[in-house]
């Protein structure tokens, strides 16, 4: 018998609704006898660990994260936290997990189910069956650079400066990430950035290629400026299998193509460190893209798609669980091609459901698909 473990976040708000929906789904994988067990544990994180420890996360779980063999996060924050200090504000938990636990890769999915591709704002042709990894890197680039600052001028004006730094290493990294996930998929890299008018891209496009040259030479690779990449998404988004980028570029390009694909509560995420050198296991969270959606919070209304899904993830990057990973998204496709919809995805002609509803009707097509 393998045990996986896994360290369960809810959070705040909606975070604690739809991770129920993934406990519905691991209980039913842990009553199947096929060799693998999860064993989870649950901590607060985000409001509920300020309310209940007065930090936005416990140096406790921090260390639980680092030993599980993967965090599941719901989301963070609320009006109710909107006074609180601000190193103790509900979002500083995940980004002290991130920092601790080196996730320097973000992978964020855009998949577009059959199902739901009329809700896109581009043509259904163009959407239908898309299926992109953007890869962002995540903790280097102009968002950390040294200096930022907004200083005063002798003669009154104010000057902002942020900092754009990449170092070879960083980028070899992210780059080796970017290859390995498109061997697994339809191994195809675009590399985007602005080395036409950015030292940062330039060094980024040279050491890519090395990476190519020296790791992947396998893997087909295309450089990309990072604004042709934008517009190429919203033209044939489906040229795309994995885009590799930097934190800058990654989160606009991200969200863009995300949202190509329909609603926030359909977005989930994976967010990955670097290999253990003994083990090889990278540290790793994953979490749905949304956030705790006070408006909704409570009255059984999110929809836990995101969240269940990424747990898919999980099953597929961390636990070595691809057969599983590949069921869990079969289901939520099955589920949504048979009618049921939350109401942020709610269509005419479609049944709407509850959060329950919807993860009882996901657990139902796993069982279906794995008898
Ligand atoms: P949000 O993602 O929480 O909500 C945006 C809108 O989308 C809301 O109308 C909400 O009802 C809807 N929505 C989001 N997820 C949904 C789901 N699963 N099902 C149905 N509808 C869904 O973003 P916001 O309103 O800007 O932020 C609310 C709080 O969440 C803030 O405190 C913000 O700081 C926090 N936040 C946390 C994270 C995180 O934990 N990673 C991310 C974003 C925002």
């Amino acid at each position: 018998m393998t045990t996986k473990t896994l360290l369960l976040l809810p959070g705040d708000g909606i975070g604690v609704e739809t991770m129920a929906e993934v406990e519905r789904l691991i209980s039913f994988f842990n009553s199947r006898k096929n060799g693998v067990r999860f064993e989870t544990e649950s901590d607060l994180v985000g409001g509920a660990a300020y309310d209940a420890h007065g930090v936005a996360v416990t140096d406790q779980c921090v260390a639980k994260a680092k030993a599980a063999d993967a965090v599941i996060f719901g989301a963070v924050g609320g009006p109710k936290w909107a006074g609180v200090p601000y190193a103790a504000r509900p979002e500083a938990g995940l980004l002290r997990l991130r920092k601790d636990l080196g996730l320097f890769a973000n992978l964020r999915p855009a998949i577009c189910y059959p199902a739901l591709a009329d809700a896109s704002s581009l043509k259904r042709e163009l959407v239908e069956g898309l299926d992109i990894m953007i890869v962002r890197e995540l903790t280097g680039g102009v968002y950390f650079g040294e200096p930022k600052e907004i200083v005063t001028l002798e003669n009154g004006e104010k000057r902002a400066v942020d900092t754009q730094l990449y170092t070879t290493h960083e980028i070899e990294r992210i780059a080796k990430v970017a290859f390995d996930l498109a061997r697994k998929r339809g191994n195809k890299v675009h590399s985007a950035e602005k080395h036409n008018v950015m030292r940062t891209g330039v060094l980024w496009k040279e050491v890519v290629t090395a990476v190519h040259k020296s790791y992947a030479p396998d893997v087909q690779l295309e450089h990309i400026l990072a604004d042709n990449c934008a517009m190429q998404l919203v033209r044939n988004p489906k040229q795309f299998d994995v885009i590799v980028t930097d934190n800058l570029f990654g989160d606009v390009l991200s969200d863009e193509a995300a949202m190509c694909t329909g609603s926030l509560g359909m977005l989930p995420s994976a967010s990955l460190g670097a290999p253990d050198a003994k083990t090889g296991k990278r540290m790793s969270l994953y979490e749905p893209v949304h956030g705790s959606a006070p408006d909704i919070a409570g009255r059984g209304l999110a929809n836990p798609i995101a969240t269940v899904a990424s747990f898919g993830m999980a099953l597929r990057y961390s636990l070595d669980m691809a057969a599983e990973a590949d069921i869990v998204d079969n289901a939520i496709a099955a589920v949504l091609a048979s009618g049921l919809r939350t109401g942020d995805i709610m269509q005419p002609g479609m049944t709407q459901v509850g959060t329950g509803e919807m993860g009882k009707a996901i657990v139902d097509a796993v069982k279906k698909l794995v008898s």
